[in-house]
């Protein structure tokens, strides 16, 4: 490359390749594609939790220019099923209820998904449609062992929609899982996260998505 190496940067997600770009004596960024592996990488200069978190003016390179309004445009993904029973905090410890969906039914969805805050619509077949914000992962605050779906829906309900069929359309990113001191602090920001998807979702780019025919469609007739 004819560089020096101080100036190249490394993007990489193995051990091996974080140690062979320290060794060579350039700046190093991590990516752990094993989330588990973590400790492992942190003689890199940086360790991000996917490669949607890289921000390369951190490193005077010029930044990405895809984000918008604090939020990341992504490759829409589609999932739906009947609302389930989760850990019963959403709206007890937090008073923000989720919606969740089976992680069983969704788990190559989930492996090819970094965990995260994402963002889009949500159908509810006999209600509506809504704006809709999620965490993915393992709820770092509440360290569970099980990736979750965990979608909000952003609208007040007046009951409990349990089992009722959920379809969800994922069509933003806004950041990464992160743990928090405490309690209100969780708390604050999952609101700051409604307020960015809420405002986000107005976007005519994310608006459009409100009318896929996954989300519109009636759920096909039962022949049994
Ligand atoms: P659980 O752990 O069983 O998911 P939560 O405390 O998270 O319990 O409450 C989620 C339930 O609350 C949902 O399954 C749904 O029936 C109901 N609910 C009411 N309002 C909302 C909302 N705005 N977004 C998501 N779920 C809601
Ligand atoms: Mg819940």
């Amino acid at each position: 490359m004819n560089t020096e190496p101080s100036s190249c940067l490394v993007i990489e997600d193995s051990v091996a390749g974080v140690t062979a770009g320290n060794a060579a004596e350039m700046e190093v960024i991590a990516v752990p594609s094993i989330p588990k592996q973590v400790d492992k990488l942190s003689s890199a200069s940086e360790v991000v939790n996917s490669l949607l978190d890289l921000q390369p003016e951190k490193w005077g390179l010029p930044q990405f220019e895809d984000w918008i309004e604090g939020t990341l445009p992504i490759e829409p993904w589609y999932i739906g099923g009947p609302v389930i029973k989760g850990f019963g905090r959403g709206s007890k410890v937090l008073g923000i209820p989720t919606a969740n969906l089976s992680a069983e039914s969704f788990s190559d969805i989930l492996s090819e998904h970094t965990s995260g805050v994402y963002f889009g619509w949500a159908a509810l077949s006999t209600r509506g449609i809504y704006k809709m914000v999620m965490n993915i992962g393992w709820n770092p605050y509440f360290a569970n062992t099980e990736k979750t779906i965990e979608p909000w829906l952003l609208h007040e309900f007046d009951e409990d929609f349990y089992g009722e069929e959920l379809r969800l359309a994922i069509i933003g990113y806004i950041k990464p899982e992160a743990n928090f001191p405490s309690l209100e602090s969780l708390i604050a920001r999952i609101h700051e996260d409604g307020r960015i998807a809420e405002k986000a979702l107005d976007l005519p780019l994310y608006a459009a998505y409100r009318d896929s025919p996954y989300l519109t469609n009636p759920l096909p007739e039962s022949n049994s």
